[in-house]
């Protein structure tokens, strides 16, 4: 297998992979998206609610509100050696809130959260939780832990885990008379009119909708558009909790730990 990152940012990370097949590139998809743990938000004590909100809706999108994770230092609950149901501080974080409206009406953000571990905080402070208008409060005392995506969508360390096949595109200079419906139709703008003849622009933007080879006026079409067998582009966007080469480090590690799981079963079965 070769891999190439085409693209590094510190949320996204677009990488070309040749050499693989579709099982093992949507293996490790679903896993990003359903296996690797990330921290969230998941039992909050209300110490005191006047807002007009109740206290579920402000629960909820204290759940939904993404923490920065520590994979390292922290155990999933159902890991963790306390199996204690209130966790540990091996599984899990405190995290409070004391928001008050002095005068006005104002917007309270996650920024407002304290946590007991500055590690464990938002990854943006700027998310809105709630407004209060004057005289209003809002105590909280709230436990994040690891969980999965399998269990609720708040635990899913990624906004954007998906694979596309890679293009593969041909012009056939003998037969183009560079009337130029290919480089208009294109939704990706992936071709390019340059002194007068069509190109490829940028061929990684092509997402195979076939519009170029349609309305070509040639018969059959002078632009053929295919995709290579095994080479794939997969785009992973973290929602910040996590670096996105992280994210697939783990969901790599987790696939291998299942298929080894698989062969110690399977030696026990053909005993
Ligand atoms: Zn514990």
């Amino acid at each position: 297998m070769k891999i190439e990152v085409l693209e590094k940012g510190e949320a996204k990370l677009s990488l070309a992979i040749k050499e693989a097949d579709v099982p093992l590139i949507n293996a490790l998809r679903r896993i990003a998206l359903a296996q690797v743990p990330s921290m969230a938000i998941d039992e909050v004590v209300m110490i005191e609610n006047s807002s007009i909100l109740q206290d579920e809706i402000i629960a909820h999108r204290l759940g939904l509100t993404p923490l920065k994770t520590d994979l390292d230092s922290y155990n999933l609950p159902e890991e963790c050696k306390c199996e204690s149901e209130f966790g540990c501080n091996l599984c899990r974080v405190t995290l409070t809130m004391d928001a008050e409206s002095d005068e006005g009406t104002r917007t309270v953000y996650s920024g407002e959260l304290v946590s007991e571990n500055p590690e464990i905080v938002p990854v943006s402070d700027k998310v809105p939780i709630i407004k209060l208008a004057k005289g209003q409060k809002l105590k909280l005392e709230a436990y994040a832990r690891l969980g999965k995506g399998q269990n609720h969508a708040k635990w899913q360390p990624v906004a954007v885990c998906a694979y596309k096949y890679y293009p593969k595109i041909e012009i056939e200079r003998a037969k183009c008379t560079d009337c130029g419906k290919c480089v208009d139709i294109c939704p990706k703008n992936v071709l390019a009119i340059k002194d007068n003849k069509v190109e490829i622009r940028d061929l990684l933007a092509c997402n195979l909708c076939m519009d170029c080879v349609g309305v070509c006026p040639q018969m059959p079409s002078a632009i053929k558009v295919e995709w290579e067998k095994n080479a794939f582009i997969m785009n992973i966007e973290s929602t910040g909790v996590l670096p996105p080469e992280r994210i697939i480090k783990e969901a790599s590690k987790i696939l291998d730990k299942q298929l080894r799981e698989f062969m110690k079963q399977l030696k026990v079965e053909t005993k």
